[in-house]
This record gives C-alpha cells, structure tokens and sequence, in this order.
C-alpha cells in the first residue's frame, strides 16, 4: 500500500481520464492520494475530487507563484475552505523566487495568511519551496509553522534545509526527481532523511519518474518513487511503503483511512 501524497488530479490532463487514473493507481497498490489546490478559481474542482473519492482527500490554498485569481485569497476565505470535511492540509503555499521577478514581499505575504490559517484550523501545511529555501524557513519559524507541522513537498533542495525544516517538525517528500540520473545530490539526502520523516509524491500530472520520463505523469507512478528510494537505501521496498503510508495518515490526521 502506497499514497500519493501530492498530486493534481483537477488539471486537465488528469481530470480528463479520472476514472481510468484511479484504476491505474488500485492496479499498482496506490491506495490513496491527496490532490492539491492551486488557486481560488479551481478549489471547487479540487474539492469536487475529494468529495467523489473515498480514498481521496485534498488541501486548500493558493499556489506561490499562482496570479490566476487576481486578488489575494483572504484569512477568512482560506478559513472556510479549509474547514470542509475533506480537507486534510492547508496549501500548496510557500515561496517560488524562480519564476517571479521584482518585489516578491506579495508572496511572502501570502505565505504568511496561510501558516496563520493552518494554525487556526489545525491542519498541516504543503510547502513548495524554489529558490527560496532560507526565506521559507525563516517565514515558517516567525509565524510558528511548526504548530501544526506539515510537508516540504516535491523536496530538491540541500541536507542542512532538510534539516532546518524537519527541526520546525516537518516532513521530508519526495517526487520523481529522485529518480533522475542527474539528481546526485538528492539521492544523496534521500538517503539521510529518517524514515519516519519521509513521504512520496508524483506532483502528477509533471515530473514523470524513470521510466516514464518526459510523459504525463499520474499517482501509480508514485510506486517508481519509493522503489528508487528503497534501492538507494538499500532496504525492501515494502518498508518504504509502510513508513510513508503511515507518516501520512499520522500527518494529515483528518484523513481517515476509508
Ligand atoms: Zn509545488
Ligand atoms: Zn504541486
């Protein structure tokens, strides 16, 4: 038993074979997944998955790099979104300074309503990070992120910000990357982070794992994903599942295994 612990089962490529989606993920052991809201305008969608699927849970939030909406979701939008039922995680939200040039106060701005919405609720927060990491730790301790804890997802980025996140009491998540010839230096800390902090993710419909490259990805990939780390660490595949698969029902608490 596998979960995809991120995953975008409302984009198009994926939405528009859903039925087939999560056969393909029953065929290979991908029990369960959580798809991940991205803006204001397609919560609704997200939300419409998690409500149809038992086996399917979904977060609220507004994606850092996300402009679509034209304004800014408020504390008391985030609030109510969050406190569906099927919500289990507030995000995807953190800092992305890779595609967004100028003043980036906005996002850490944004960032921020988020934390306080999440503590609020009490629920976790997914965090994407890109060329951001020092100022994402730092805005997760200000606003006590650690409160409610949560998952450093799709992870990339070096050994010492795994471990300032998972000092703030998060989890470690790793995607396709992993799997990548060229990811030296992730295998690398895939290999250091403790089992028990660990989770797997697609971030499907992208970043398809070896051997699926450069195709559309889905959540049965999620199993490339924990093979790839179990090799790396030299252990059965099925320990890797089993850690993972509980880490993210203690994580996401009020996702109950159907
Ligand atoms: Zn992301
Ligand atoms: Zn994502």
């Amino acid at each position: 038993m596998l979960v995809d612990s991120h995953c975008h089962l409302d984009f198009p490529e994926l939405q528009a074979d859903l039925a087939g989606v999560l056969s393909r993920m029953r065929d290979n052991g991908v029990s369960h997944a959580l798809t991940i809201s991205t803006t204001l305008e397609t919560f609704p969608a997200v939300r419409a998955v998690a409500h149809g699927h038992p086996n399917v849970w979904c977060s609220a939030g507004v994606h850092p790099d996300e402009q679509r909406d034209g304004r800014e979701a408020t504390f008391d939008e985030l609030l109510a979104m969050g406190s569906d039922a099927r919500v289990v995680a507030i995000g995807e939200t953190g800092l992305d300074y890779y595609r967004v040039e100028g003043d980036t106060e906005w996002q850490r701005d944004r960032f921020r309503t988020h934390i306080r919405a999440a503590r609020s609720l009490g629920k976790p927060l997914v965090i994407h990070t890109r060329n951001a990491a020092e100022d994402t730790l730092r805005v997760m301790r200000e606003e006590g992120a650690g409160e409610v804890g949560g998952v450093m997802h799709c992870f990339t980025e070096t050994w010492e910000v795994a471990q300032g996140a998972m000092d703030q009491g998060f989890h470690i998540s790793f995607s396709g990357i992993v799997t990548f010839k060229n990811a030296k230096d992730l295998k690398e800390v895939a290999k250091r982070v403790p089992l028990e902090r660990m989770l797997v993710e697609t971030d499907s419909p992208y970043l398809a794992p070896v051997p699926h490259r450069g195709k559309p990805n889905q959540p049965a990939f999620v199993k490339h994903v924990a093979e790839e780390i179990a090799a790396l660490r030299g252990i059965p595949f099925d320990e890797v599942a089993r850690a993972t698969t509980d880490n993210f029902f203690r994580l996401f608490r009020h996702a109950r295994p159907a």
